[in-house]
């Protein structure tokens, strides 16, 4: 389910391909040779890492775009939704490819609370009548469109409801959405909200909306994020059609992910299961997903206020907020709770010398519809590795380290293959389990890093060695073109400037840090096991069908990645990244990536105090001075917004102190790790495997048990999805988002919890460095 921002102005992609191609000869030979004089391949000696590039090159030889292409076509080719024949089908032939090619391989059920619609309607009953067709006609050209089987777009784990009220637009649906309706004196209170997409994650527009009062929620797609506001729709261009509709998942995954009934346990047929009634996570007002063409006549009617500027999309009407009763709606949904079977696929190549270090791979293969982009261009890609992987051992090579491939279901209502199986055998993993390397969906363009900063540097040098399909530099190369472009505009955040800058430097580019949206958030943020999400995208006219009946083959191979090239790319990258981990010497992680990051993160939020402070002093004076009054209009008065509390000391101190130490301790790991890669990682079996082992160990160090405030599921402490962005990752939550939602006694709470967890961190990893002194 994981979505991108994939929208790149045009102008913008163009001048990227012309810096890129003007670094042409800029391929890392860190990573292309085995050369002496390059850097060193971490965590290899420098005989070892000449038979792992050779190794690798085998590997990539048995790569084939055509089986992609292949593949795709026939797994898409029926709706793959949750419990349909297809999806389960498509589970059973991948378990017969994974064994024909000398995996063992096996599939992993769990039961688990999917609801699916039984009756849905919506309609305008005043001021006039209209009845919403929540249907994707066929469209000229995509052949699956006119395919039976799918589901009718829904909203998974809404609540069943059936409601007439008026309606309310309320923009994206987010916090500061409703505090500017308050100021028009709007209140959601009995009302239906209409909402966009965008801005925040679906799940938290009608979440938010049942808070506030709300009794009914519609998301639709606004033309002017992904329709002909951003190109040529489907079937003449790749964006989103008038029918269109964005499904997807409002499970309240800022709780828990998986399985609503059995949080933090495997979702197995005898486990214990909360009542339907207690499941946190589930939703008790309706909520349906609506395309343009259905919102059209609902948002016509509205009158009240104009909203405000940036609220109006891409609808050719002047957009009012409604709050009356002028305009009304009846909405009607219902579902059928019962539990389906899902279908994991997992398959493992045992290690030769280390068959207890596991290096997980893994992809959903479920969809909302046939899932041609997402997930099933992804999940070809990793069954192109599990094939060449099963070459090479069929040419006599073994993994040193055990590899453990993965076809997750049900990823799309909530994340619950992945979760449930990360449940079920938490205690197993947390022992053996090195890393997780996930992908979702893939395209053309540029490579995204996301994931643990232990693995940065690994990353990096295999994204150095990788090279682009389309403009022949290595992916990483062009990952920095986009980087400092995109640093370099008007509109560029903190986040992407301080990339650009550490992009420009040459060397290794920063890796982005994970939030949520695809199945590594169990491995990550549950258990603490380091974690990478790849994948490429980026290029313009693309994904405009993210979720609907037209996520197909024949708009993917127009759209998408139509030689698969991208797809070859992409098992390059990911699969090398297996192998490295899988036989290198010594595991190829780096701690100082991760403490020099951390520390980066901690600027900001020492920045974060202060612009709060400063905001609030000038909203003070503002009030004071009564400018808001005086600036809105007399004859439709707009109220000054709600006075903000005072910004107290926050005292970051402890963290401050943590971090120093742990930049300390990581160089002494840095240098311990040089000296022993220097005398070629010459060690005992046993000796290197207790290395290993507390290597493995050190992101769990980053977890603490009592978990993140009022969401215990979530342990790591400086990674987690935003409790009011969804996706979005925040960075040292704790403390981050008790700032954000001005939470000040909890800042501070936190900022001395997450200093303890850096702190044993620390501990720990002075621990391993001593292992590293003989
Ligand atoms: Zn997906």
């Amino acid at each position: 389910m994981t979505r991108r921002s994939t929208r790149l102005s045009l102008a913008l992609a163009c001048s990227m391909v012309t810096l890129a191609a003007g670094a042409a000869s800029d391929v890392d030979p860190a990573a292309g040779t085995a050369d002496a004089s390059a850097a060193p391949m971490l965590g290899f000696s420098p005989t070892r890492a000449a038979a792992q590039l050779a190794l690798e090159q085998r590997f990539d030889a048995a790569l084939s775009a055509t089986d992609q292409r292949d593949w795709l076509k026939q797994m898409s080719s029926a709706p793959n939704h949750v419990g349909s024949p297809h999806d389960k089908a498509n589970a059973e032939w991948m378990l017969a490819r994974f064994q024909e090619w000398g995996w063992d391989a096996r599939i992993e059920t769990f039961s688990v609370l999917y609801p699916t619609p039984k009756t849905e309607s919506l309609e305008l009953v005043a001021p006039s009548h209209y009845k919403a067709k929540l249907f994707e006609p066929p469209v000229p050209g995509d052949a699956t469109s006119a395919t039976p089987g799918a589901l009718p777009p829904y909203n998974a784990y809404g609540g069943d409801g059936d409601v007439t009220a008026g309606l309310v637009y309320a923009n994206q649906g987010m916090p500061d959405d409703y505090k500017e309706l308050a100021r028009h004196g709007i209140d959601v209170r009995g009302k239906i909200v209409i909402t966009r997409y965008g801005g925040g994650w679906r799940g938290l527009k009608p979440k938010l909306a049942q808070e506030h009062g709300a009794v009914g929620c519609l998301i639709y797609s606004d033309p002017r994020d992904d329709g002909y506001g951003a190109g040529d729709t489907y079937p003449n261009g790749g964006w989103r059609p008038q029918d269109a509709v964005q499904r997807g998942s409002v499970q309240d995954m800022q709780q828990y992910p998986g399985d609503p009934l059995t949080p933090g346990i495997g979702a197995t047929a005898d486990a214990k299961r909360l009542e339907l009634k207690d499941a946190k996570t589930i939703l008790k007002i309706p909520v349906m997903p609506i395309s343009y063409a259905d919102v059209l006549p609902f948002m016509r009617a509205l009158d009240g206020p104009m909203a405000p500027r940036d609220w109006r999309g891409g609808l050719p009407i002047a957009y009012h907020l409604g709050g009356g009763d002028a305009a009304k709606a009846h909405l009607v949904v219902q579902s059928d709770w019962q539990r389906k079977d899902i279908y994991d696929v997992i398959a493992v190549m045992p290690g030769s010398t280390e068959p207890d270090q596991w290096i997980l791979r893994g992809n959903h293969h479920d969809g909302w519809v046939f899932g041609a982009w997402d997930p099933l261009a992804g999940n070809v890609a990793l069954m192109d590795e599990a094939k060449a992987i099963g070459a090479l051992v069929k040419g006599g090579w073994r993994p040193k380290r055990t590899l453990v491939y993965a076809s997750w279901d049900a990823e799309e209502p909530g994340l619950l293959g992945s979760t449930e199986f990360a449940e079920a055998h938490a205690d197993e993993l947390r022992l053996k389990a090195v890393a997780y390397v996930n992908t979702d969906t893939n395209s053309r363009g540029f490579l995204d890093m996301e994931g643990s900063h232990s693995l940065q540097h690994v990353l990096n040098q295999i994204a150095a060695g990788v090279e682009d399909p389309q403009t022949h530099v290595s992916v990483r190369e062009r990952a920095r073109a986009k980087m400092r472009v995109e640093g370099a505009s008007d509109d560029a955040k903190p986040k992407d400037k301080e990339a650009a800058m550490l992009a420009a430097k040459g060397g290794d580019l920063p890796i982005g840090a994970l939030g949520s949206g695809s199945d590594y958030s169990a491995f990550l943020q549950h258990l603490g096991i380091a974690s990478l999400n790849l994948g490429f995208s980026g290029e313009e006219d693309q994904n405009g069908v993210y979720h609907s009946r037209y996520d197909s083959f024949d708009h993917y191979v127009r759209f998408g990645d139509p030689g698969f090239a991208y797809g070859v790319a992409l098992s390059k990258v990911a699969g090398h990244t297996m192998l490295r981990l899988a036989d290198a010497d010594a595991l190829p992680l780096r701690f100082s990536d991760f403490s020099d990051t951390l520390d980066r993160y901690l600027t900001d939020l020492h920045k974060k105090v202060e612009t709060a402070r400063k905001e609030t002093v000038q909203q003070h004076q503002l009030l004071d001075a009564n400018a808001y009054a005086l600036v809105s209009d007399p004859t439709r008065p707009i109220a000054p917004p709600v006075r903000d509390s005072d910004v107290p000391a926050i005292d970051l101190s402890p963290l401050d102190a943590a971090v120093k130490h742990l930049k300390q301790s990581t160089k002494a790991f840095d240098d311990a790790y040089a000296a022993r890669a220097a005398a070629g990682f010459r060690a005992t079996p046993a000796q290197q495997r207790e290395i290993d082992v507390a290597m493995a160990r050190m992101e769990h160090g980053l977890t603490d048990p009592d978990g993140l405030p009022e969401r215990g599921w979530y342990k790591h402490m400086i990674y987690a999805p935003g409790l009011l962005t969804g996706y979005d990752v925040k960075t040292v939550p704790g403390v981050r988002e008790a700032i954000e939602q001005r939470r000040w006694d909890e800042a501070n709470r936190y900022a001395i919890v997450t200093a303890r967890v850096v702190d044993g961190y620390r501990a720990q990893l002075d621990r391993l460095t001593t292992l590293l002194h003989p």
